[in-house]
């Protein structure tokens, strides 16, 4: 559904994406993670066809975004980190108001408005205002102005910034239900405890490259993650691993390695046996319940690149 070959962007004061490459598929919800600076809100932008590419392709759908901008338009929401609300307007005028926007005929905008509001659970409040909204609320309204034309594909930069974390746990609702009626859903977050409840890849970005090279896939595995660390750097420590029955390597580099085996004690006392007989360093071997904070961890700093 999204593509991305080779993608340059650079400000007047510099690069900021340095050749960006990603396939999102379908019906799918991906995280977008990194460190202040990685290139999130850029590369957001450029899949939104906001900005044109410096050099490579974006294709959202089948439509080229330097080609087909406004068909782009068409087919895609994007709610942007600092996104505004007329406090004035009630839902209902705010969403009919979206809906105009967004090109919907006068006569089908009450209808596109209604539905927006049911689907991001604010079909009860269409008469009052937005600065009457909670915070939690108003986040709900902005996402239902970026779904009113109900687009194929929702970019969010930075939703859960600043609400609490009951609203955190429905906005994961909300995406969740956005992707079961069809959505691709990339979503941008500092927030990675939360990713795994609605997020089936995370893409780490790191200094305007995509780190590791590629996206992680987030699984829901039931057999039990662990972590690796190494003292000493191994490069073939993924490797060591795979050869290993079992083993389901997640993610791994020369410190770290994160990956599912068994609950068997046994079985996991003979692998840091077999590891350390091997002249591996083992520093740590522990279960990881924080699966994601982990694999972010090994990959932020790997693309060796000064800012
Ligand atoms: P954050 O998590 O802080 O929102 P981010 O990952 O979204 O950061 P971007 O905002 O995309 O990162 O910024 C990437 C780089 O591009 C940074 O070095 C930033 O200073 C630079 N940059 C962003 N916007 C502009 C702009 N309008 N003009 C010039 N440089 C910019």
């Amino acid at each position: 559904m999204i593509e991305v070959r080779d993608l340059v962007y650079e400000y007047p004061s510099g690069r900021a994406l340095w050749g960006v490459s990603l396939d999102i598929p379908p019906q799918t919800i991906t995280a977008l993670v990194g460190p202040n600076g990685a290139g999130k809100t850029t590369l957001l932008r450029c899949l939104a066809a906001l900005e044109p590419p410096y050099r490579g392709e974006v294709t959202i759908d089948g439509l080229n975004s330097r080609a087909r901008p406004r068909e782009i338009h068409e087919k895609l929401g994007y709610l942007p980190d600092f996104y505004g609300l007329y406090d004035d307007l009630s839902v209902r005028r705010s969403l009919t108001y979206a809906a105009w926007a967004h090109g919907i005929k006068p006569d089908a905008a009450g209808a596109a408005a209604e539905k927006a509001a049911s689907r991001v659970g604010l079909g009860d409040r269409m008469e009052q205002k937005a600065s009457e909204l909670s915070r939690g609320l108003r986040q709900r309204l902005a996402i239902g102005q970026a779904i009113v034309h109900s687009p194929k594909v929702l970019l969010l930069d930075e939703p859960a910034a600043g609400l609490d974390p009951a609203a955190r746990k429905e906005l994961s609702a909300l995406l969740l239900s956005l992707r079961d009626s069809g959505m691709t859903i990339v979503v941008s977050s500092h927030i990675l405890a939360e990713l795994e409840d609605y997020c089936s890849e995370m893409i780490v970005l790191d200094k305007g490259r995509v780190a590791g090279g590629k996206p992680i896939k987030v699984r829901e595995i039931e057999r039990p993650r662990y972590l690796i660390e190494l003292a000493s750097p191994r490069s073939d420590l993924g490797e060591f691993l795979k050869g290993n029955g079992g083993i389901d390597v997640i993610e791994a580099n020369e410190m770290h390695a994160l990956f599912t085996f068994t609950h068997n004690p046994g079985a996991r006392a003979k692998l840091v046996r077999d590891l350390v007989n091997a002249g591996f360093e083992v520093a740590r071997f522990a279960e990881s319940d924080r699966a994601l904070e982990e694999a972010y961890f090994a990959q932020v700093g790997k693309t060796g690149v000064a800012a």
